[in-house]
């Protein structure tokens, strides 16, 4: 596996997409989401430059977290329970997939217990799918109403997990009802100004994503290979 050589060709990807949409691709952030794969192929990622590592469960974050340099960036992307909280605050550099007011209050009090503020991204499911988790469209202004209220979490934006798709494209009104949506809550400002990224799309799909907006693109398999 040529970690190396896949990371240089989803930066080039990601390039070619800027291009295509008129950005600047110093604007995108690429996480190489690391689960379930060993750390040595974090470093290997590292070494080729790597800084920001998305991981989907607590406890494998918390294992890998010692094994690698201080200065990486951990994005937890996967679902999380309240229970598990209290062990990953002051961990992370982002969590993406806060799917509910109650998570974010939990946020918020183990935040404030130890004194710091938590970025964090709401995640929005989009398409509906009754699989995946996250606010609906249509009750994300609420949510986000009430988790600004909160001195110790600081709402940075959205995330969305898109359909499993064969051809991305079908993807694309998916990023673009967020994009828009996004712009729509930035415009309200209702966080003060906060809010400055765009957590989506995938090994499958971030082309278009990014084409649409992103300023986050989670890539898994891209980068390590199959899981
Ligand atoms: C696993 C995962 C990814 C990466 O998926 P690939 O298809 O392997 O790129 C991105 N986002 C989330 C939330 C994931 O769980």
């Amino acid at each position: 596996m040529e970690i190396g050589t896949n990371l240089h060709r989803t930066q080039e990807r990601i390039a070619a997409a800027c291009k295509n949409a008129g950005r600047d691709p110093g604007d995108v952030t690429l996480i190489a989401v690391s689960k379930t794969k060993p750390v040595e192929l974090l470093r290997e990622a590292y070494d080729s430059g790597s800084r920001h590592f998305g991981e989907n469960r607590v406890q494998e974050l918390l294992v890998k977290i010692p094994q690698m340099p201080s200065d990486v960036k951990w994005h937890l992307i996967g679902h999380l329970q309240t229970n598990k909280v209290r062990q990953i605050i002051g961990k992370t550099c982002l969590i993406h997939s806060v799917d509910s007011v109650k998570l974010a209050g939990e946020i918020e009090k183990e935040s404030a217990k130890q004194n710091l503020v938590t970025d964090i991204l709401l995640e929005v499911n989009v398409a509906k799918e009754d699989s995946k988790f996250g606010f609906g469209l249509e009750e994300t202004e609420d949510a986000l109403r009430s988790i600004c209220g909160f001195p110790h979490v600081r709402v940075r934006g959205l995330m969305t997990v898109a359909p499993f798709v064969e051809d991305a494209e079908k993807n694309r009104p998916v990023f673009r009802k967020l994009y828009e949506f996004y712009v729509d809550m930035k415009t309200k400002n209702i966080d003060n100004g906060s809010m400055t990224t765009l957590s989506m799309g995938m090994t499958g799909d971030f082309q278009v994503a990014v084409e649409e907006g992103a300023t986050m693109v989670r890539v898994g398999t891209g980068i390590f290979g199959a899981r």
